[in-house]
């Protein structure tokens, strides 16, 4: 009976993975990858099997008891069995059924933590998440609940919302709606971590405008305090003031220096 090891893989480029998962993905027989995860990943586990289980959005019931399945089955005839998620593996990843089915079969597991995607994001946009005197909390939302619609409160001084790219219309309506005044900074970036990150500024009112430029890329939207700028000119951030100004943009423009 082998074992199984949950690795946060960090949101994008393959150098975000820990030293320790690296380690891991070295020893690795089989490894059960996500969507988002890099491809340059695979130098690290050059002589495993690499099976790819990656979803985007909500996976089906019959999904998620698949890849269950599939990790039992592996962790019976191979030693080392990695579980490659996107970000960090506790940070909306679907761990909790994953660990259940595991201990179910009485086999051993281990987390390996990542750089999830707002902390990414925080650290491209450098802005820090939590600010002396003003922003003493976080919260990490999904915006979507499991039925598919959105949710947007206020909970803390700093709001990371996961899963809200295709939706920033309904979000700005629903922090309006929570209390954040319409002028609340809201920072949105999109594929965190990767060589062409973007970064766009706007308030709660005007979020709607980011949509276009974010479109089909995995994003996360931080409100308030932790979406202020520091002063510093922060690699390919963008203010837009109206969605007219981004098709005046090349989308080459935007792009983030490495
Ligand atoms: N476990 C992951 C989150 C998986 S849910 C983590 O810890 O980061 C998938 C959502 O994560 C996406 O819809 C998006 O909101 C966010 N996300 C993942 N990678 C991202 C990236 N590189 N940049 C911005 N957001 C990202």
């Amino acid at each position: 009976m082998g074992q199984v090891i949950f690795i946060g893989a960090g949101p994008g480029a393959a150098d975000l993975i820990t030293l320790r998962g690296a380690r891991w993905l070295a020893r690795a027989d089989v490894v059960l990858f996500d969507a988002l995860t890099d491809p340059a990943l695979r130098d690290l586990a050059p002589a495993a099997r690499w099976v790819d289980v990656g979803k985007r959005g909500f996976a089906d019931a019959t999904g998620q008891a698949t890849i269950d399945a599939m990790l039992v089955r592996f962790a019976r005839s191979h030693a080392v069995v990695v579980r490659l998620k996107g970000g960090d593996p506790s940070v909306f990843g679907r761990l909790e059924e994953e660990l259940q089915a595991l201990a179910a079969a009485h086999i051993e597991c281990e987390v390996v933590p990542g750089v999830t995607a707002a902390l990414a994001a925080a650290a491209a946009q450098q802005r820090p998440l939590t600010r002396r005197g003003h922003g003493r909390s976080v919260s990490l939302s999904t915006a979507m609940t499991r039925e598919g619609h959105l949710q947007a409160g206020r909970h803390a001084d700093t709001e990371v919302f996961y899963m809200a790219g295709r939706q920033l219309a309904r979000l700005s309506r629903q922090l309006l709606a929570a209390g954040w005044p319409s002028d609340s900074p809201v920072c949105v970036v999109s594929r965190a971590g990767w060589p062409d990150q973007i970064g766009s500024d706007h308030q709660v009112a005007s979020l709607p405008q980011a949509t276009l430029l974010h479109a089909g890329r995995p994003t996360v939207v931080t409100v308030g305090a932790g979406a202020v700028g520091t002063g510093g000119a922060a690699p390919a951030t963008v203010c837009l003031p109206t969605v007219t100004a981004l098709q005046d943009h090349p989308t080459a423009a935007l792009r983030s220096r490495p």
